[in-house]
């Protein structure tokens, strides 16, 4: 994940990009702005329980599976699925897998080289005294923010943005995703778990990162030592912190994973390339889904096999080995 501000951005952004054509059958597409978040439902879902070590793996778990593994046969599953019940008729059960899933996760995969080639990995690392990549992440939300979206992200009460009326999830989005989750990633109530994260992901915003008077922001500040990554937390915080992590000078820059791959893009060339490719994407997918024929090959053509974290394929399984982290890293709060 970047943060669930610059995916919901992202989402927003994403319609200025389709064609009128592909907006006419997603009339309620400001409405479903919470599908943004993804896979990372999995990590939120029940948040208030992850003091619990266990819950907490298991959220960890879950989202790894599908951030790093079997994307396109996902993809493929769900629409296969939805397509055999009638569900795929539906404008939801559509914005939830094109705008909301697969644009999720193809922004991580074209940001999180450069994330955590500067910041580190995903999971904290205890060499560290604090979770980097996790903070920086934080700090990009207050940027993308106050920049796209113009707003004060020190007291916007952000919270208002993922708030979803109680009636509006349709029961064969529900069972769309129970089918393929369990058929794809042997997931049980997947659905489920999607459907009960979508209503918590405004309480988590409202505790962890909206922020009004910055009081917040000093407690989880004090805190951070004892638990590793609570300076993720606050949107109280000073948006220039986040350029350091922009490359905004273009230096050289290469893929954590794999050192053959040089880059000079900013992180803001990445965000801008994600939109273009997904509204491609999102164009073309929905020429599938009109079409009434899910063919895997067509699937398989059109949706990149993309890790989201590596920004590699899938099936490589690859180490960490290269990050600027190392010998640089700027004041985080
Ligand atoms: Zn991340």
């Amino acid at each position: 994940m970047p943060g669930p501000k610059t995916h919901d951005i992202f989402y927003k952004q994403l319609k200025k990009n389709l064609s009128a054509q592909t907006l006419a059958v997603f009339p309620h597409y400001d409405q479903y702005n919470i599908f943004a978040q993804g896979h990372d439902f999995l990590i939120y879902h029940d948040f208030y329980k992850i003091w619990s070590s266990k819950k907490l793996n298991n959220n960890i778990n879950a989202s790894v599976l599908l951030q790093e593994t079997n994307f396109q046969l996902f993809v493929y599953n769900y629409l296969k699925q939805a397509h055999s019940s009638g569900a795929l008729e539906e404008e939801q059960v559509r914005l939830f897998i094109g705008p909301g899933y697969i644009m999720h996760h193809l922004l991580d995969a074209y940001l999180h080289p450069l994330i955590i080639y500067y910041a580190g990995d995903h999971t904290p690392d205890a060499t560290f005294d604090t979770w980097h990549h996790g903070c920086v992440e934080n700090l990009i939300d207050i940027y993308m923010m106050k920049h796209i979206e113009k707003k004060d992200p020190n007291h916007y009460p952000v919270y208002h943005d993922f708030t979803l009326p109680k009636t509006i999830i349709s029961n064969s989005l529900i069972q769309t995703l129970n089918d393929c989750l369990r058929e794809t990633y042997a997931l049980v109530s997947g659905g489920e778990i999607f459907y009960e994260s979508f209503y918590q992901m405004a309480l988590f915003m409202k505790i962890f990162k909206y922020d009004h008077y910055g009081i917040k922001k000093k407690i989880f500040d004090k805190v951070d030592p004892i638990y590793h990554g609570a300076s993720s937390f606050s949107y109280h915080r000073d948006v220039e912190l986040a350029i350091p992590f922009l490359n905004q000078k273009r230096e050289e820059w290469v893929n954590p994973y794999d050192a053959s791959l040089h880059f000079y893009y900013t992180f803001m060339d990445l965000y801008e390339m994600a939109l273009i490719r997904g509204a491609y994407i999102i164009e073309e997918l929905e020429k599938i889904c009109m079409s009434g024929n899910i063919y895997k090959d067509d699937i398989y053509d059109l949706i990149p096999d993309v890790n989201s974290v590596t920004g590699l394929s899938c099936e490589k399984h690859v180490k960490l080995l290269n990050r600027k982290q190392w010998d640089f890293m700027p004041k985080l709060f």
